[in-house]
């Protein structure tokens, strides 16, 4: 029987998922017909992207799971309606990215690259930066993405410490956990990296005690979400020279608001949620891996536990 699947990612990334899904759901032995509009009741999975507006899942009563593309869920996770199995993205092109994303602003700020690239008076500003390996760098949340951070910020020599909920173990990276690890971790942390998820334990982690915890001048990098940083705490921080830059990527409002203080703040960075993203082609295949485990009745991949929120 042919499955009903609805894309509901948006129509406006539809053209880049039409191709590739379609084939990777061919290869997987999967005989499917996708579409952006089924009848509810007779959807079989849903590709998803949340939005702001929760969706109402009650009517989808055959699907039998909602294939998340982001691997963010906190837009999901509490929806009352929602009673299929969730699964949350992992995909090598994600990953990929990620890695980019957080070496390249690491090593920006480690290289100290701005007071070269912005230097009006023409100062022949000489300042050796300190060796990769005399400049410790920490990483919050040790999953797909922090783990495969902090495995290549330690290949370029960085010290590097990793911090997560359960204990790691990972060749080259020091990995902590619980409440005293955090607070080990933070205490070196030169540059401090925050892959974590947003949940109800990890709201504002990153408040006004945890910003002084850090070394004088340290950097921070939130590719994670806003809310894991008081953003009131992270100005009074920077304003006193406590923390000495913050590159941020996501926030507690997006678009960030024209008038947010971080917009005008010399000492912050923005990008527009643009560390990494979700890639069609990979995605598709982790999508119709899914459908295909489901169909066949073994496990899905990285279903979303969602008492703990990721
Ligand atoms: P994972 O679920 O694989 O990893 C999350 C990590 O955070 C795990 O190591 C987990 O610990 C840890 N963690 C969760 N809660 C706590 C807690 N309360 N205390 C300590 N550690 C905790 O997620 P990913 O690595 O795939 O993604 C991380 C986040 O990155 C996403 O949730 C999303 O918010 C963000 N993201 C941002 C993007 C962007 O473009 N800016 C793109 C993609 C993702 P444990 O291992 O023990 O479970």
């Amino acid at each position: 029987m042919t499955l009903k699947i609805l894309f509901d990612g948006g129509a406006d990334r539809w053209p880049d998922y039409r191709d590739p899904l379609t084939a990777a759901l061919a290869a997987a032995g999967i005989d499917a017909e996708i579409r952006l509009d089924w009848p509810p009741a007779e959807v079989d999975y849903i590709i998803y992207a949340p939005r702001d507006t929760p969706t109402d899942f009650s009517p989808f009563t055959r699907a039998k799971a909602v294939l998340n593309l982001w691997a963010g869920v906190e837009k999901i996770t509490g929806n009352p309606t929602l009673t299929q199995p969730l699964t949350r993205m992992v995909d090598t092109g994600l990953t990929e990215g990620m890695v980019e994303y957080v070496t390249g602003h690491v090593l920006r700020h480690h290289l100290g690259m701005d007071a070269h690239i912005v230097n009006p008076d023409h100062t022949w500003h000489w300042a050796p930066p300190p060796l990769a390996r005399n400049r410790p760098v920490t990483v919050l949340g040790l999953g797909e993405l922090g783990s495969a951070c902090a495995r290549a910020l330690a290949a370029l020599n960085f010290p590097v410490t990793g911090w997560s909920r359960s204990q790691k173990d990972i060749e080259g990276v020091t990995c902590l956990s619980g409440d005293d690890g955090l607070a080990r971790a933070l205490s070196t942390a030169e540059i401090l990296v925050l892959l974590l998820p947003d949940t109800p334990a990890t709201t504002n982690l990153m408040d006004a005690d945890r910003l002084a915890a850090l070394p004088e001048g340290a950097v921070i990098v939130n590719p994670g979400r806003g809310p894991l940083i008081d953003d009131d705490a992270l100005i009074a921080a920077l304003d006193r020279g406590h923390v000495g830059h913050a590159t941020l990527d996501v926030f507690r409002v997006e678009p960030l608001p024209a008038d947010h203080p971080f917009w005008a703040h010399p000492k912050v960075t923005i990008t527009p949620h643009v560390a990494s993203e979700t890639r069609a082609d990979t995605a598709s295949e982790v999508v119709a891996e899914n459908i295909r485990r489901s169909e066949a009745g073994e496990p899905l991949l990285f279903r979303v536990d969602r008492d703990a929120g990721y």
